[in-house]
């Protein structure tokens, strides 16, 4: 096996559940893997090798004695590290959290058991996922597994970069902002942040708990559709989960474009670069091919929504972040008195763009400018949801880039927050709206590197958006 050759857990899990092969050989294959190129790549906080061995077993033994471990048998999945594990070190990526193990596993984690997956490490993010390249780990920054100068993309950066270097047949990432699409895009997965409420976030530490969702990284979008459904589902431990049953995506995959109004939105912020703009057209050539009807639509708020996620996003993350001060999470550092003791551990935990979040977030929410910041960005965000389902009366999907460009260097623009905060121009909307998206691979663009078309859906309406993806796929430039 090879990061060209990966295997996808589709066919793993067939494999393991009719013993043609086990689970023990696969997830030695990986670990293989890991051992080859995880010192260059640095996808992982931590590799779970002997539990993964210890499960690869227990599955084994479940095939043998003619029992079904489930839809996941044997998959090697990869976990970011801000999804609780019991027992397991979960740091987000931060030294705040140092030493901590949850007591609890986020419910992801438990439905992952339960279908037969195989969790093989906690991957590498920007600390508390605030981030879109990875560099913002305490942890130092993931690289790309097709070019290890640049940049895997974040916040997810490791469990994208897992995925495409073949440690893992599936990932889970977390998108706030972006944070599954656009690194998806930049190493060539295939990445899902579904309908707000639709995976539980039960156990996924709070970056902006209106925005957060769970999804999946994978090799393809049938891999990606599989793992969804696994997923996602009512769980009365979380509030804002939706009262109803799994997705039900895989079994309409194969229905084709034939008569989907796709829509082309004609006032989209501009900031993409040529090459990535040149995919994006081919890819609404290809769907008119493939019997789509193409329609123009206007999305005029589609441009506010980084502005306002800036000031929600901040907002919500100075609250969460309140809760670790050094008494009931990891790190602490003695001082004299309780007050000293919460301002050291939390300059000393916390980097800088974590501190960056909380005093926007604390300006934004103070007495003298909510009503002008965040009572102002949350009226754009009800404008945003208006102006796209307005644009969803004409369209049933959109398409737009994932990623404004290509991967780029590490070091490229840490030096500049702004012009890291552009990277997600075209999938913020989507978090504030709550409605899903996805990206899919669609040929490269400059130096050969891979390009992520995004297709965007109203909320819940998953199996279209994967349709689209699958007409991509089976049409995209070789
Ligand atoms: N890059 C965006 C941010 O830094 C989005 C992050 C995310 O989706 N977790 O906030």
């Amino acid at each position: 096996m090879s990061s060209t050759d990966p295997i996808r857990g589709t066919d793993i899990a067939w494999n393991v559940r009719n013993n043609v092969v086990s689970a023990t050989e696969v997830v030695e294959r990986h670990l293989a893997e890991i051992d080859r190129r995880e010192g260059d790549i640095h996808a992982f906080n931590l590799v779970l090798a002997d539990r993964a061995r210890a499960r690869a077993a227990e599955i084994d033994e479940a095939v043998a004695v003619g029992r079904d471990p489930g839809p996941l048998a044997g998959v090697p999945v990869a976990l970011k590290d801000n999804m609780c594990t019991r027992g397991v070190p979960t740091t987000c990526s931060s030294k705040i959290l140092d030493g901590w193990r949850p007591p609890y596993d986020a419910t992801i984690v438990t439905k992952l058991h339960d279908a037969g997956a195989i969790v093989i490490g906690k991957t590498n993010l920007d600390e508390f996922a605030m981030g879109s390249s990875t560099e913002n780990s305490a942890f130092g920054p993931t690289r790309n597994p097709h070019d290890t100068s640049r940049v895997p993309g974040g916040s997810s950066g490791g469990s994208a970069a897992a995925v495409a270097a073949g440690f893992a047949a599936l990932g889970l990432g977390s998108d706030t902002g972006g944070s599954i699409r656009q690194p998806a895009a930049l190493c060539g997965v295939v990445g899902v942040k579904p309908t707000y409420g639709a995976v539980s976030r039960y156990g996924l530490i709070a970056f902006a708990s209106s925005l957060d969702q769970i999804g999946p990284f994978a090799h393809d979008v049938a891999d990606a559709a599989l793992l969804l459904e696994v997923i996602s589902g009512h769980d009365q431990l979380d509030s804002t989960s939706i009262r109803q049953g799994p997705l039900d995506i895989t079994r309409q995959l194969d229905f084709g474009v034939a008569g989907l109004r796709v829509g082309r939105i004609t006032d989209l912020p501009e900031g993409a670069s040529p090459d990535v703009a040149a995919r994006l057209d081919e890819a609404f050539d290809a769907l008119r091919d493939a019997g789509a009807q193409i329609v123009e639509v206007e999305v005029p708020a589609f441009t506010y929504g980084l502005t306002a996620y800036y000031l929600i996003a901040p907002a919500e993350a100075s609250s969460n972040l309140a809760r670790y001060d050094g008494v009931r999470f990891g790190h602490r550092v003695e001082a004299p008195d309780t007050n000293a003791m919460y301002m050291a551990t939390r300059t000393e935990g916390f980097g800088a763009e974590v501190k960056r979040r909380i005093m926007l977030g604390t300006y934004a929410l103070s007495a003298g400018y909510y009503d002008a910041y965040y009572g102002r960005a949350l009226k754009v965000r009800r404008r945003i949801a208006s102006d796209f389902a307005a644009a969803y009366q004409e369209a049933d999907v959109l398409l737009t880039p994932a990623s404004p460009t290509v991967a780029f260097h590490l070091g490229d623009k840490t030096a500049d927050p702004m012009s890291m905060y552009l990277c997600d121009t075209y999938t913020i909307p989507s978090n504030l709206t709550g409605d899903p998206g996805l990206s899919v691979p669609f040929g490269t663009g400059d130096d050969d590197l891979p390009v992520g078309i995004q297709v965007l859906a109203p909320a819940l309406a998953e199996s279209t958006m994967f349709r689209t993806a699958a007409e991509l796929e089976r049409r995209a430039p070789r």
